[in-house]
């Protein structure tokens, strides 16, 4: 016992402050064995199926529709169906208190759809209820809002809903996802048929209840599951208005080929390869903190991640060192634990995609840190890694890795740092942290990115707009320019 324990009388301080385990509940979530695709207020039976499982511990938690052309037909025609026969008619006000009732039973279900979330997709519970969750539901309360003031939003045109909207989503936020493209769609009068990735379609299949606990009309929102082949059904098909995808910048790009000329509308969220700019007059404590938010939330499977680190040359030591002090805290594995920093990486796909580029960097003479940490043994796992000694040339600076890698390097002068966080061919976020305001403002001026945080990463409201420059896409979602890519105007 210490003098001071003895002083206090109390008992002595814990030697070892390892954390014992906290797990969450599953029995707050229920998972059928079989799930058909949602069409028209219906499940449709599927006529093959593929099994979804958990990449912590590689369990089946379901199986799942494998939607083929004629599933995508039947939820077109039923999205089409209901987008005549009423819902595109009705009146702004009527269609927000659908939105607000989704809003509200996405938040009273929050515990339900977290849990889940991190089953199906690996993500610490710590995020998925405390940011997917969160953010989902202040989606539809936001759009919610605008739906009866469209007018006002656009003056002096006339905003009229588009129709169809087939909408694609990743595995990464897989809720959060699907609440940004289906909440503006439908405060706009459209209606929508949604495909989910493979990997994760519990989340938006539990969403399907929620549809039908809101009373929303049969077909104003249809779910079809499946691999990337129907999704290139729902780009292809005749009667499809829109398309919404977020994704990869290859498949987005074969999507922009296979639209062209066809008249539909396109809306592209794509990768990132974002530049964390670490001025030598920041609070480095704070933007320790915000590399580590930056790349290693959500285990840096974020296409706005900060996966380049630019250090200006005079804290370079200081700020590695805190660095590696700083990976060494962070907790890594299962995603139901409420104390899990760092969760699952998404599929086995996934994670040979990391490895792969990893190994690349080892290769181009990268020097490699990783996290101590002891990785299960069933599942798909990856370190906290650390890069220095990185060139602009190496992969791992230039290829998205959507992983939990960061790679670190170094520049003296402001100029210098702008010329190298743009030279990518994405542009999608990007982070300053000084103490100077007039510097904070003369960067954001020269940064090639659609969002760049100061002295803050990977913020996100509702009420602002999201979206890239160059090979990470257009078009916004998020706050009123998300309504745009959803409205056409007969002027
Ligand atoms: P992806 O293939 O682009 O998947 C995105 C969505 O598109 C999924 O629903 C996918 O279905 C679907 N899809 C795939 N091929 C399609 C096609 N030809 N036509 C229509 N839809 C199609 O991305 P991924 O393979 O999951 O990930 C690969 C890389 O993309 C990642 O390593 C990362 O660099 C990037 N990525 C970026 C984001 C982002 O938020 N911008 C999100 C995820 C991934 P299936 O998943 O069922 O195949
Ligand atoms: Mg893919």
């Amino acid at each position: 016992m210490s003098e001071l324990d003895k002083k206090k009388g109390g008992a002595p301080a814990p030697k070892d402050w390892t954390y014992a385990p906290a797990p969450e509940s599953r029995d707050v979530v229920h998972i059928a064995e079989r799930y058909g695709h949602f069409v028209g207020g219906e499940w449709l039976e599927p006529s093959e199926t593929y099994e979804t499982i958990s990449p912590a511990t590689e369990e089946t938690l379901a199986s799942v529709g494998l939607g083929t052309d004629e599933d995508v037909d039947r939820a077109v025609a039923a999205a089409r169906g209901a987008f005549a026969n009423g819902w595109s008619a009705l009146p702004g006000s009527e269609r927000a208190k659908y939105l607000y009732r989704i809003a509200r039973i996405l938040q009273e279900r929050s515990r339900e759809f977290a849990v889940l979330e991190s089953l199906n997709g690996g993500k610490p519970i710590k995020e998925s209820r405390d940011v997917d969750l969160p953010l989902a539901a202040a989606h539809f309360f936001y759009y919610a809002g605008w739906a009866d003031k469209l007018e006002y939003a656009f003056p002096n045109r006339r905003p009229r809903p588009v129709g169809v909207a087939g909408q694609i989503i990743p595995w990464n936020f897989p809720l959060l996802m699907l609440a940004w493209k289906i909440a503006p769609a439908l405060a706009c009068g459209n209606t929508v048929v949604l495909k989910p990735s493979h990997t994760t379609p519990l989340t938006a299949l539990l969403f399907c209840d929620v549809v039908r606990q809101a009373d929303l009309p049969p077909g104003v929102v249809n779910i079809v599951t499946g691999y990337g082949s129907t999704g290139a059904a729902l780009v292809r098909h005749e009667d499809v208005d829109k398309i919404a995808f977020t994704g990869s910048t290859g498949v987005g790009k074969w999507i922009q080929r296979e639209t062209a000329g066809s008249g539909k509308r396109l809306t592209l969220e794509l990768g990132g390869k974002a530049a964390n700019i670490v001025f030598d007059d920041c609070a480095l404590d704070q933007a320790i903190e915000g590399i580590v938010n930056g790349i290693y939330f959500n285990q840096g499977e974020v296409c706005c991640a900060g996966s380049r680190l630019f250090v200006q040359e005079s804290i370079y030591e200081p700020l590695i060192a805190k660095l590696k002090q700083r990976l060494t805290t962070l907790r890594v594995g299962d995603p139901l634990d409420k104390n899990t920093d760092v969760g699952a990486i998404n599929s086995r796909d996934q994670l040979a995609k990391i490895e792969e580029l990893v190994q690349s960097g080892i290769d181009e003479g990268a020097e490699i840190y990783q996290a101590p940490c002891r990785l299960p043994e069933q599942g798909f796992w990856f370190a906290p890694t650390v890069f220095t000694n990185v060139a602009q040339s190496y992969r791992i600076a230039q290829e998205e890795i959507f992983g939990p890698v960061l790679s670190v390097l170094t520049f003296r002068t402001p100029e210098e740092a702008v010329e190298k966080a743009n030279n990518t061919p994405y542009g999608l976020s990007a982070g300053v942290w000084t103490e100077k305001g007039s510097r904070i403002l003369w960067m954001v001026q020269r940064l090639r990115a659609g969002v760049v945080w100061a002295n803050t990463f990977n913020r996100f409201d509702p009420t602002s707009p999201f979206g890239g420059y160059k090979e990470s896409g257009f078009g916004r979602e998020g706050g009123r320019h998300g309504l745009e890519g959803y409205l056409r105007f007969d002027e």
